[in-house]
């Protein structure tokens, strides 16, 4: 407890209004609306009620911004620019593969190595 002791708590008051600044969303807030501690300096916690409730809601939830997914969609996701090759399944940017108009995607599935060695093959 001597460590939290040591932590300046800042105070002031605002036209008759004592006001305390929430170490937690790091603002002023009334010190009314702080959570109320027999221990705490001025009867308060460092800490205001919104700011406990948060903190309440932490510690019954492990803090999960956003809920992962479980099944992991098959296809990886799309790159702009990457494209993985058919033969060698390396990803290589785009300029790698052959420019092929008559498929969809507009490039070969096979990158300019795989290409010219499946060529050369071909021709022996
Ligand atoms: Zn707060
Ligand atoms: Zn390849």
């Amino acid at each position: 407890m001597k460590k939290y002791d040591q932590t300046p708590l800042r105070d002031r008051t605002v036209d008759g209004r004592r006001e305390r600044f929430c170490k937690k969303h790091q603002g002023w807030w009334p010190l009314e609306k702080f959570v109320k501690a027999k221990n705490g300096r001025g009867g308060y916690l460092g800490f205001c009620r919104a700011c406990r409730s948060d903190q309440r809601r932490a510690t019954w939830k492990p803090e999960v911004p956003r809920a992962p997914r479980k099944c992991r969609p098959r296809a990886k996701p799309l790159r702009v620019g990457i494209f993985n090759c058919r033969e060698c399944k390396v990803d290589k940017p785009i300029a790698d593969f052959h420019i092929n108009r008559g498929v969809s995607r507009g490039h070969c599935s096979y990158c300019r190595e795989c290409d010219n060695a499946l060529r050369r093959k071909r021709a022996a």
